[in-house]
C-alpha cells in the first residue's frame, strides 16, 4: 500500500472542482508555511501533510490476504477461492463479511487513540484513505454507511463520535449515503474494556436498534457499518443484528484496528 498523502488525496475531487490548481498549491504553500506537515503519530516534520514518517509507518501491521472472509482475520494459507476461518465456520457472525485496516497494535494502536480520546481529526484523511481500501470488496456491495453510536453520556464526555467522522468519510470517498442517525443506543451499557468475550456480548445483547422513524431507510438496504476497533465482534454484532431486525439486506462491517491475538466471535 502506497503512502497517502495530501497530493493523492486531493486528485479526484480536486482535479474536477472548481478550484483551480494553481490556486490549490498556493493555498497549500501558505498552509505549510503556517502548520508544517508533520507525521499523525509522532509529530516529526514530514514531506506531506496526512502522513506518517517512515518509522511510524513501518510500525503498522496491514492486514493483507489471504483472509477469512466472514471475519476478515488474515489466514496462513491461500487455498484459493472464498476461505473461512475455523472461527467463522463454528460459529458464523450475524454479519457478511468484516475488514479491517491494520492490526491493533502500534501506530495504529496509538492513532486510534489519539481519535478517540483526543478529538484528532487531522487523521481523519489518511484514515478515511485506509478504509476504503481495506474495504474495496464490500464498498462494491454496499448502499448506506452507518457508523456504530456511542452512548449518550460518552457521546457528550467526549464530544464527538470517531466512528460517525470514519463512516462520513467514506461515504463521501466512496459516494455512498451516510445514515449516522440509522441505530441508536437503547439503553446504557457499561465499557467494554475488561471484559470478558462472554461479558461482552451480554453487555450489548440487545442495545441497538433503529428508530422506527429510520425504519424506511434500512429495509432492503445494504449496510456498511463502520467502528473504529473490533476487539471480539460482540459490539458490531448487536448493530448488525439490530439492522438486520429492522430489515436490512446485507450488512458488513469495516474498521480501522483490528484485535488479532484472540478470534472475534458474534455478539
Ligand atoms: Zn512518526
Amino acid at each position: 500500500m502506497a503512502e497517502w498523502s495530501l497530493e493523492e488525496d486531493c486528485g479526484p475531487e480536486g482535479a474536477r472542482g472548481p478550484q483551480p490548481g494553481l490556486l490549490r498549491r498556493s493555498l497549500r504553500a501558505l498552509s505549510d508555511m503556517v502548520m508544517p506537515p508533520v507525521c499523525l503519530v509522532c509529530r516529526t516534520r514530514i514531506e506531506a501533510h496526512d502522513a506518517l514518517c517512515a518509522r511510524c509507518w513501518r510500525d503498522i501491521d496491514f492486514i493483507r490476504p489471504p483472509l477469512c472472509d466472514r471475519l476478515g482475520l488474515p489466514l496462513p494459507f491461500d487455498t484459493g477461492g472464498t476461505m473461512i476461518s475455523a472461527a467463522a465456520a463454528a460459529d458464523p457472525p450475524p454479519f457478511a463479511r468484516a475488514r479491517a485496516v491494520a492490526a491493533h497494535t502500534g501506530s495504529m494502536r496509538t492513532l486510534v487513540h489519539a481519535l478517540k480520546f483526543h478529538d484528532r481529526q487531522d487523521a481523519r484523511r489518511l484514515l478515511g484513505k485506509w478504509l476504503v481500501e481495506a474495504g474495496r470488496e464490500l464498498l462494491v456491495d454496499s448502499e448506506v454507511v452507518v457508523p456504530v453510536p456511542l452512548a449518550r453520556g460518552r457521546l457528550l464526555a467526549r464530544r464527538f463520535n470517531q466512528s460517525a467522522i470514519l463512516s462520513r468519510e467514506v461515504a463521501r470517498l466512496a459516494k455512498l449515503s451516510f445514515e449516522p442517525l440509522l441505530l441508536e443506543r437503547t439503553r446504557a451499557t457499561a465499557s467494554q474494556v475488561g471484559l470478558s468475550r462472554g461479558e461482552r456480548q451480554r453487555n450489548v445483547r440487545g442495545a441497538f436498534a433503529v428508530p422506527t422513524r429510520l425504519a424506511a431507510r434500512a429495509k432492503g438496504r445494504n449496510i456498511l457499518l463502520i467502528d473504529d476497533v473490533i476487539t471480539t465482534g460482540s459490539t458490531v454484532g448487536a448493530c448488525a443484528r439490530a439492522l438486520i431486525r429492522a430489515g436490512a439486506g446485507r450488512v458488513d462491517v469495516l474498521a480501522l484496528a483490528l484485535v488479532t491475538d484472540q478470534a472475534p466471535i458474534p455478539g
